[in-house]
């Protein structure tokens, strides 16, 4: 998602709960710095797990008060939550669990501005009760726990997704002969790219992709790298390494959700 809907998700909650503004918005931002530093994180896993969150609003707690952790806490557990709707989905349970858990409710596009006029309605109705009253906080303060404890308590039934690429790639052969018992998991695959290099925008994750094939011996398949998330690109003829989830959703079988990839180098 956009950042501004998680600062806008962020507002609506700090209006509803009385937290501090400003610590509300910085938990519902900060998930997304793995996005910067795509060498050390997985974007949506060690910054999104809720380990990780719950870690730093307590370190914000001691160092400041109370309302700046419950404050960033609560940003933070709604970026994740709002993360969850989307089909990439998020690593919730890192390092505990290795899964993505996903809800894959709709396009991206679509939850964003769902989450925006929600969120604007909120401050809206929350601005007209001009009064702080402290009970209606108090209220909505229980009643926001109660919705993110819900909406957690049901990722762990939604569809997981592994997270992990395995340290082997699996020969291409192998992978379309197989390719029942690879669906929809991680695997790392060595091979040529085969095929011109297309760009294209894909508006269910609201990200540009690069599309090529990748050829090993007399194999082919398609890879669609994510160049939001990362933004190297590859060439024609490089003779590449590519850790996706294999998937059989569409017309033929796929690379997707490419998490790390990169030129193998010949002695
Ligand atoms: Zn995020």
């Amino acid at each position: 998602m956009h950042a501004i809907t998680h600062v806008i998700l962020s507002v609506a909650l700090s209006y509803m709960t009385g937290l501090p503004l400003v610590w509300v918005v910085i938990g519902g931002v900060f998930p997304d710095i793995d996005l910067l530093f795509p060498e050390f994180l997985s974007h949506r896993v060690e910054l999104h797990s809720l380990f990780i969150i719950g870690i730093i609003s307590l370190v914000l707690w001691k160092l400041f008060n109370k309302k700046a952790g419950m404050g960033f806490l609560l940003g933070g557990t709604f970026h994740v939550i709002a993360d969850l709707m989307t089909y990439y989905g998020v690593g919730v349970f890192w390092p505990f669990y290795s899964k993505y858990f996903a809800f894959d409710l709709a396009d991206t596009v679509y939850l964003d501005i769902a989450t925006i006029l929600i969120s604007s309605f909120l401050i809206i109705n929350h601005v007209k009760i001009k009064e702080t009253i402290d009970s209606i906080k108090k209220f909505n303060y229980y009643f926001i726990s109660g919705i993110a404890i819900f909406f957690i308590a049901v990722a762990v039934f939604a569809m997981p997704k592994p997270i992990g690429c395995p340290a082997f790639p699996t020969p291409l052969s192998e992978l379309l002969a197989m390719n029942q018992s690879y669906s929809e998991r991680y695997v790392m695959l060595n091979g040529t790219v085969c095929s011109e290099i297309t760009r294209q925008y894909y508006p269910k994750s609201d990200n540009t992709y690069q599309i090529f094939d990748i050829c090993d011996r007399n194999e082919t398949i398609a890879v669609w790298k994510n160049l939001d998330i990362s933004p190297s690109e590859f060439k024609q003829n490089d003779l590449v390494y590519v850790c996706g989830v294999f998937t059989l959703k569409y017309d033929k079988p796929e690379i997707y959700m490419v998490r790390s990839f990169g030129l193998i180098t010949e002695n």
